[in-house]
């Protein structure tokens, strides 16, 4: 794992919700305890045990609604597709996030039950949400270097709750700037 810079976020409060975090100076999973923080400082660095600005957002899913296995035709599944990421944009716009211009994205899925499922299963559904994340402007493209890591996180399932899907980012020091004329999208950032 490579260091990612220097942090460039300000303490947030609601770090305290979270049990781990992906630490932006080395990019570690880490826990956010006070004496995990200091273990992982001693550890790996001074630059380490900081914490990304986090944010949770609630999708109105209760099973994914593209699977890995659909074997539609390709005009239902483009529609198939398109419902979903809209409908993933108002969830999206719901939540009112701040915009990230790096993010670790993790698509969270609490199953319903103990039967066998694979885990890329929902990974069609992480990509409409990751296209719907770039439509509401939470992050400006989902390209590697604006979105280095994705994955899908699977829960077991809780008897006294529904099953559910949510994503959570976890944003990212912007890194250097390459040379003038080097960069593959046009926008600056101040
Ligand atoms: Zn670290």
């Amino acid at each position: 794992m490579v260091c990612v810079g220097t942090a460039a976020t300000k303490p947030n409060t609601s770090m305290a919700m979270a049990e781990r975090a992906i630490c932006i100076g080395c990019g570690r999973d880490m826990p956010v305890t006070t004496t995990g923080l200091r273990a992982h400082k001693d550890q790996f660095g001074s630059r380490c045990a900081q914490q990304p600005r986090r944010a949770h957002i609630a999708l109105p899913w209760t099973a994914p609604p593209l699977a890995q296995n659909d074997r539609q035709h390709w005009r239902a599944k483009a529609e198939s597709f398109a419902r979903a990421k809209s409908e993933a944009r108002w969830a999206i716009r719901a939540a009112h996030v701040d915009p990230m211009e790096r993010a670790i994205v993790t698509l969270h899925y609490r199953v319903p039950d103990r039967r066998v499922r694979d885990a890329d299963g929902p990974a069609p559904t992480l990509k409409a949400v990751l296209d719907a994340l770039v439509a509401e402007a939470v992050i400006p493209a989902d390209d590697w270097q604006h979105v280095p890591r994705i994955s899908i996180q699977m829960h077991p399932p809780q008897p006294s709750m529904p099953p559910a899907l949510w994503i959570t980012l976890a944003a990212l020091p912007t890194q250097s700037r390459p040379a003038r004329g080097g960069s593959s999208h046009s926008k600056d950032t101040p």
